[in-house]
């Protein structure tokens, strides 16, 4: 059967609609099929995976040899709680949390080998996951395995489906969605429907209301898929309440025209600075975006001297180095990776290690004028429109710190501390990206959408980034990975409740 014709036009039904067939929306489809529902997926894009096919890591509470898990899901759960001053819902967090117990031998089953990462920092190595290798990381890794066990469990894929609104039958129960493909109007009736939508950072009018700080920014660039918030939208408009709307997820001072000078610029030996020359973070914390956001023109160049670069190269420090090597993938797979991504972004294609690509890519991108590659400083200053002066200060400044082992502005950990005293120096312009928008959807801890009363709307589910979850004003970055684990997550009780309800089985509380 052709899905496609049958899109056209035609009336269709299953036990489950799951709206996007992204990081949340696979693994739903999966559990949901698991539990014996026949499953539909409508998928708005050409392709599945949604942004979710872009993660590296994967947040997941999974105990450590000789721990009691118990006591680490507590203490993460506590920590959650304490980091959102409770004002976030508990048993949601709670029950995200414990779902991630289980979370290695269910992907194990799926054919994945997931292992533990320190690439979002050594402090994190116990709970982040990851499979794959940069830049083709986990989440590409388990939509691909997704997608085969979708195929294994007869779970249909509609694609260049967009969902547009949801049908209420009696009781207020949702029993179909009303999608489009094709310029075609499609009803699907179901038994219950799980909104996996991915949030709203393509739509300004959401954005506006909601996050009006990043409304219309013309120095924020967008990171991932502009997704529209459709759920979000088709949710409250059958009366669903929502639930404090923030937490945008900021790349790590993201350069988007080369996946091998961002790991230059995501190394913790390097320096940023803004536009006016001056240190403004702490580089080697995850979360350092964050202040890049509050500096001039939202804008900061990361700086590094050729012995820097040189130890980049040798992967002295490189944590992502670390990620690749544990992978235990030989180098020509990996620079066939990366070469693959590079071709995709239309840019240069080696046929060399990543060193060697990015080595080739500085001055690449240096004819471009998004690098600057000199032995002054002051040339550097002047390519920035800073203050030759401030910048030679804080140059010397910083490298005072590294003689000293002690960086007494932002506490930097000495090991990270390296002087820029070996010419030529490289300055690279980075740019904020706004990656994914966290929360909407008030949800309970089945992942049941709730009303203005608080009471489940029947048959309609959330997960995913656009229900309510861990996150307050910022992204949690005690949680690190956690968008798309918690997304995976979510999913994997979406799919399960919204399986139980459809067959009228669901055991509530
Ligand atoms: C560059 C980048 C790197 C990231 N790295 C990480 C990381 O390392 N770790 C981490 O935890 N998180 C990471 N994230 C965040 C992570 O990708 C998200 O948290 C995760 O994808 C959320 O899953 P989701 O299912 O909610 O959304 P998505 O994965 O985006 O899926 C949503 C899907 O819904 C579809 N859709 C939307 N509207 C409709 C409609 N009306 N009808 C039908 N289909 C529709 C979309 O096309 C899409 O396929 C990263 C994000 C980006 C952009």
């Amino acid at each position: 059967m052709n899905p496609e014709r049958e899109a056209r036009g035609e009336k269709l039904a299953a036990n489950v609609v799951v709206i996007g067939g992204g990081g949340a929306g696979l693994v739903a489809a999966v559990a949901a099929a698991e539990k014996g529902a026949r499953v539909t997926v409508l998928e708005a894009r050409r392709v599945p995976g949604g942004n979710a096919v872009n993660a590296i890591g994967l947040f997941a509470v999974i105990g450590d040899k000789g721990t009691d898990i118990n006591a680490q899901r507590d203490d993460y759960f506590k920590k959650t709680m304490g980091y959102a001053h409770w004002r976030i819902n508990a048993r949601v967090v709670r029950a995200l949390i414990n779902k991630s117990g289980d979370l290695v031998p269910w992907l194990e089953a799926k054919g994945l080998k997931p292992e533990r990462t320190d690439f979002f920092g050594p402090v994190h190595a116990s709970v982040v996951l990851r499979c794959g290798t940069i830049p083709e990381g986990i989440g590409y890794e388990v939509a691909k395995a997704m997608v085969k066990t979708c195929e294994e469990l007869g779970v249909r894929f509609l694609y260049r489906t967009r969902a547009k609104k949801l049908i209420v039958g009696r009781e207020g129960r949702v029993t179909g969605v009303m999608a489009v493909a094709k310029g075609k109007e499609l009803i699907v009736d179901a038994g219950s429907v799980i909104i996996a939508t991915g949030g709203f950072v393509g739509n300004q009018r959401l954005l506006k209301k909601f996050l009006p700080p990043y409304h219309d920014d013309d120095d924020i660039f967008l990171g991932g898929l502009p997704h529209k918030g459709d759920g979000l939208l088709m949710a409250t408009e059958i009366g669903a309440a929502t639930e404090i709307i923030a937490a945008p997820e900021m790349s790590v001072n993201r350069f988007p025209w080369s996946s091998c000078l961002f790991i230059i610029i995501k190394h913790p030996g390097t320096i940023w600075v803004n536009k006016n020359g001056e240190r403004f973070t702490d580089e080697s914390v995850h979360e350092a975006a964050n202040s890049q956001y509050r500096q001039p023109g939202k804008t900061s160049y990361t700086l590094i001297d050729e012995k820097i670069k040189e130890a980049i190269f040798q992967s002295d420090l490189s944590p992502i180095d670390d990620t690749i090597l544990k992978a235990n993938m030989t180098l020509d797979v990996i620079e066939e990776k990366i070469r693959q991504s590079i071709r995709k972004e239309g840019l240069f294609v080696g046929s060399s290690p990543w060193q060697t690509i990015a080595e080739k890519d500085l001055h690449f991108q240096a004819d471009r004028g998004r690098v600057k590659i000199s032995s002054s400083w002051e040339e550097i200053a002047q390519w920035m429109g800073a203050d030759p002066v401030a910048l030679k200060g804080t140059i010397d400044k910083y490298n005072a710190a590294c003689s000293q082992g002690h960086d007494d502005i932002f506490a930097k950990d000495r090991k990270y501390l390296l002087p820029l005293r070996t010419p030529p120096y490289y300055a690279i312009r980075c740019y904020l990206n706004l990656m994914v928008t966290h929360g909407g959807i008030k949800i309970n801890h089945n992942m049941e959408v709730l009303d203005k009363r608080d009471s489940p709307i029947p048959g309609l589910y959330a997960a995913g980034v656009e229900a309510a979850s861990a996150d307050l004003e910022t992204y949690n970055p005690g949680l690190p990975a956690h968008g798309y684990g918690f997304a995976v997550n979510s999913g994997r009780i979406a799919g399960e409740s919204a399986a139980e309800f459809a067959s009228g089985k669901q055991d509530k509380y």
